[in-house]
């Protein structure tokens, strides 16, 4: 079995609502992200997936998104974003509490469908600090 991995570096504000502790208050992480694809090689390329292939898309479905974005849950008081967004531009809202463990799962939910057919998704691991991870793997 063959896995082929692609580093990725983002930053990207959130606040956890409701959380009690201090990651309740919008704070930044320097996030650093694993994709782990495996699959079929193609006899033509000598590759499972080309490593372009994989880092344009992980850009477009998720990085590119959240690079520098504020993301906050879309149960946050309304009047608050409106605020936010007529001062900033990257105000993203999800449907869950931004964690490490939702997101993770939410990336995994875009990612799989547009992974060519031989492709599959093995796993993803997002750091939030150095010391702190979570990963998302295939059950
Ligand atoms: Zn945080």
């Amino acid at each position: 079995m063959i896995l082929l991995t692609k580093h990725f570096d983002f930053e990207m504000a959130h606040a956890l609502m409701g959380y009690p502790g201090k990651c309740r208050n919008i704070h930044g992480h320097s996030y650093k992200m694993e994709v782990t694809v495996t699959g079929e090689m193609q006899p033509d390329t000598g590759m499972v997936m080309d490593f372009k292939a994989l880092k344009d898309l992980v850009n477009d479905i998720i990085v590119n998104k959240l690079d520098h974005a504020l993301v906050l849950s879309d149960q946050v008081d309304h009047t608050l974003i409106e605020t936010l967004r007529a001062h900033y531009d990257k105000i993203v809202l999800f449907p869950f509490q931004p964690s490490t463990e939702n997101m993770l799962a939410h990336f995994a939910t875009l990612l799989r469908p547009q992974l060519p057919s031989n492709v599959r998704l093995y796993s993803i691991r997002l750091h939030e600090t150095d010391t702190s991870f979570a990963e998302w793997r295939e059950e």
